[in-house]
C-alpha cells in the first residue's frame, strides 16, 4: 500500500493541496471576532472575486460545496415555487433532490448523462411556464465530464427576465465564466476543488439581483441565510464560527492563483484537458462526454471490460504507482472512470497519470505499445492554443 503522502490524487475533488497552502492550513488560531480574522476574510472575499473577475458578493459558507447548493435552494425559492432545475449528472440530480425535498414545485430538464445542457432547451421550458422565475443548472458535471455552455443559459435566461444559479463547484477557479450581461447570477464553488485548499469552505458568489430575490423568498433558512451572512461578512465577520485554517489555506491558494495570473491557470488547465482526452483516446478509451463540450477539469473514459476488471485497474494504478483516479458515479459505477485534473496539476502530472494507467492495462494483456499515451499527450499539448479557452 503506497503511503497516503506520496500519492497523487487525480480525482475531482478533494486535489491536491501545495505544501505552501498546507503550510498555511497549520497557523495558530486566531479569534473569529477578531481584526486579524477580518483581514483574512476580505483577503479571501477579494481574492474571489479577482480570480473570477466578479464585481458579486462572494459569501463564504463553513460547507462542503453542497452546502453552497442548498443555500442557493433556500435563499432563491418559496415553498411550492415553479422552478426549472436543468441536470445532465450526478450533481444535478442531487440539486433537484434538494429542490424537491424544500417543497419547490420543480420542473426538471434532464439531459441523458454524457450530453450537455442546451440553452435552446431551457428556453423551451421557460416560455412554457412563464411563472418560473429562477433556473437552477450545473455548470461543469464533474460525473459526466460534461462543460455546458453556462453563457448560452445565462444568455436565454436573461432575456426572458429570469435568474441564473449556477453549480460551478468544479469549474470556477479553472476555466473561464462568463462576466457582464451573460454571468450567472449566483455561481457555486468549494475551496477543494480549483482553488487547492482542503474541503470546508464554500463559496455563493451573489449578485444584487439575486440577493433581492432572497428578500422575497420564503423558504425557512438560518444557517445559509445569505442576507446574514452579507451584513456580518461587511463588519468582518461570519455568523458562525467559521472554518479558519481552511481561509487561511484558501488564501494561500489564491495568492498561488494571483502569482501564475488567471490567463495562465486557465492555460494550464485547457493544456492538462487536452492532454489527458488524447492520452486516453490514444489507450482506445471513449470520453463520455460529448465532443465540444468536454471538461477542461474531468475527464470521464468509458470501460469497456467488467466492472470487477475496472476496479482491479484502479486499484493497482493507485497501490503500484500511487496514483488515485475516480470510479464512475452512481449508474456510471462500474462502467466508467474519471480523470480529475483540476487545482494544482501540471502537464507532467498527466504524462505520469496517463502512464501508469498505460503500465496497467498492458499488465492486464491489452495490447497497446508502451509510451502511446504520453506521445499523444505531449503532442496534444502542443496543439492547443495558449490560452484557449475551451477544448472540444
Ligand atoms: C464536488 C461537487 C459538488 C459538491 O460536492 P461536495 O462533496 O459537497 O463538496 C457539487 N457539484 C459539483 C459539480 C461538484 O463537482
Amino acid at each position: 500500500m503506497t503511503a497516503y503522502f506520496s500519492q497523487q490524487l487525480r480525482i475531482p475533488g478533494p486535489t491536491t493541496v501545495p505544501a505552501r497552502v498546507a503550510a498555511a492550513e497549520a497557523r495558530p488560531m486566531i479569534n473569529h471576532r477578531g481584526p486579524e480574522f477580518a483581514e483574512l476574510l476580505k483577503s479571501v472575499v477579494d481574492g474571489v472575486k479577482w480570480a473570477l473577475s466578479t464585481p458579486n458578493e462572494v459569501l463564504l459558507l463553513p460547507a462542503s460545496g453542497s452546502g453552497a447548493l442548498e443555500s442557493a435552494v433556500v435563499n432563491l425559492l418559496s415553498p411550492g415555487e415553479t422552478t426549472l432545475f436543468a441536470s445532465c449528472g450526478a450533481f444535478g440530480s442531487r440539486w433537484i433532490e434538494m429542490g424537491r425535498r424544500y417543497g419547490a414545485d420543480v420542473i426538471e430538464l434532464a439531459m441523458p448523462w454524457g450530453q450537455p445542457i442546451e440553452a435552446e432547451d431551457v428556453a423551451a421550458i421557460l416560455d412554457e411556464h412563464p411563472d418560473i422565475n429562477v433556473v437552477f443548472a450545473t455548470h461543469n458535471e464533474t460525473s459526466t465530464g460534461v462543460m455546458s455552455d453556462i453563457g448560452a443559459i445565462a444568455k436565454v435566461v436573461h432575456e426572458r427576465g429570469k435568474i441564473l444559479a449556477a453549480d460551478s463547484v468544479s469549474g470556477a477557479g479553472c476555466v473561464p465564466l462568463p462576466t457582464g450581461d451573460h454571468a450567472p447570477d449566483v455561481v457555486l464553488t468549494a475551496s477543494q476543488k480549483g482553488w487547492m485548499a482542503p474541503p470546508g469552505v464554500a463559496m455563493a458568489v451573489v449578485n444584487e439581483r439575486a440577493m433581492d430575490k432572497a428578500k422575497v423568498a420564503t423558504m425557512p433558512r438560518w444557517y445559509f441565510d445569505w442576507a446574514q451572512m452579507r451584513t456580518l461578512q461587511n463588519n468582518g465577520q461570519t455568523p458562525t464560527t467559521p472554518a479558519v485554517s481552511i481561509l487561511f489555506a484558501l488564501a494561500e491558494g489564491i495568492a498561488m492563483m494571483r502569482e501564475e495570473g488567471m490567463e495562465g491557470v486557465y492555460a494550464r488547465h485547457a493544456h492538462v484537458a487536452a492532454m489527458t482526452q488524447a492520452g486516453a483516446s490514444a489507450l482506445g478509451y471513449s470520453l463520455f462526454a460529448r465532443e465540444g463540450f468536454r471538461s477542461h477539469t474531468v475527464t470521464a473514459l468509458s470501460h469497456d471490460g467488467t466492472p470487477e476488471q475496472l476496479s482491479a485497474l484502479l486499484g493497482s494504478v493507485r497501490t503500484k504507482h500511487g496514483i488515485v483516479l475516480a470510479g464512475g458515479q452512481a449508474k456510471l459505477k462500474g462502467s466508467v472512470f474519471r480523470i480529475g485534473h483540476l487545482g494544482a496539476v501540471t502537464p507532467a502530472d498527466i504524462v505520469v497519470c496517463l502512464s501508469a494507467l498505460e503500465a496497467e492495462l498492458i499488465a492486464q494483456g491489452k495490447s497497446i505499445t508502451r509510451g502511446t499515451a504520453a506521445a499523444a499527450a505531449l503532442e496534444a499539448r502542443e496543439q492547443v492554443p495558449a490560452l484557449a479557452s475551451r477544448v472540444g
